[in-house]
């Protein structure tokens, strides 16, 4: 059985600020303290190793990870489980779910997850960027999880391990069940603050965690997005609905906010990232 495991930063040991997520080209300019950054990578890379060890001793015959935060070269490839395979750089066509694609993948993990956009007490909580307020399917709040779990879930694959800060693991298990292996490595305080596991800790969590996600992978049921579900996405400024609604299917559904019906999982994310790569304008003159 082969294992994917989309890796993201923010949810990683010891991280509760955007400086220690940002690579050297920086966001928007700014100064970027390359100090913090380099120590969240190998956090994280080592993180992703107790992922995968914990796979291969639940019976994974084959990892592959995909970088799936900021620019998506994050992790360290010399530093990684020599067992598993590397998927870095942006764009992918699949993004975060990028690998979920390819053939006999038993199930997907999330490392370094976080909370939904909006979410009180959970570190750097947001959806994909700082300015999508919300995203729901049929009503229903979601975030990055959910949206490449019904990318996930068009290929058959199910989620089975979720690693990251305690309401980033809960509301994936809230979405997708208890199939879901969560392994909290630290306890949201504010959008800026947590209580942190020692990270040797964090890994033993993770790497138990992903053995346990393996050997019930066969139980484990695909998320199918809602037939004829209604995606909706909430920006923070109308300016970026009157961008978003450019794309031929996706119509106004408020103020600042715009929906359409995806066909199936592949498909919300492709209409999802051009939605978001047509608001990303600049708000200011
Ligand atoms: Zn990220």
């Amino acid at each position: 059985m082969r294992v994917v495991i989309s890796a993201d930063m923010e949810g990683t040991c010891g991280v509760v600020s955007w400086v220690q997520v940002t690579p050297p080209e920086g966001a928007n300019g700014d100064p970027v303290n390359s100090v913090e950054y380099e120590r969240t990578r190998a956090r994280m890379t080592a993180e992703v190793n107790a992922a995968i060890a914990g796979a291969i001793a639940g019976g994974a015959t084959e990892v592959i990870v995909n970088d799936s935060h900021d620019g998506m070269r994050n992790l360290l490839p010399d530093a990684l489980d020599p067992r598993a395979r590397l998927i870095t750089g942006n764009d992918k066509p699949l993004s975060m779910a990028q690998g979920v694609d390819l053939a006999e993948v038993g199930c997907f993990f999330y490392t370094g997850y976080h909370a939904k956009a909006g979410s009180p007490a959970a570190p750097l909580a947001h959806t994909w960027t700082g300015w999508l307020n919300d995203v729901r399917f049929d009503g229903l709040s979601t975030g990055e999880f959910g949206i490449n779990a019904a990318v996930a879930g068009h290929f058959g694959v199910p989620v089975t391990l979720v690693a990251g800060d305690d309401q980033a693991v809960a509301q994936t298990q809230t979405l997708l069940g208890d199939q879901v292996q969560g392994a909290v490595v630290k306890q949201g305080l504010s959008t800026f603050a947590a209580l942190h596991l020692h990270p040797a800790r964090a890994r033993d969590l993770i790497q138990s965690a992903a053995e346990e996600a393996v050997r019930r992978a066969s139980a484990a049921r695909p998320y199918l997005l809602p037939k004829g579900c209604r995606v909706e996405l909430e920006f923070d400024h109308q300016a970026r609905a009157d961008q978003a609604i450019l794309i031929p299917g996706i119509e106004r559904a408020g103020a600042r906010t715009v929906a359409w019906t995806p066909t199936d999982g592949r498909e919300l994310m492709r209409t999802f990232r051009a939605a978001v790569k047509a608001a990303a304008i600049r708000m200011s003159p």
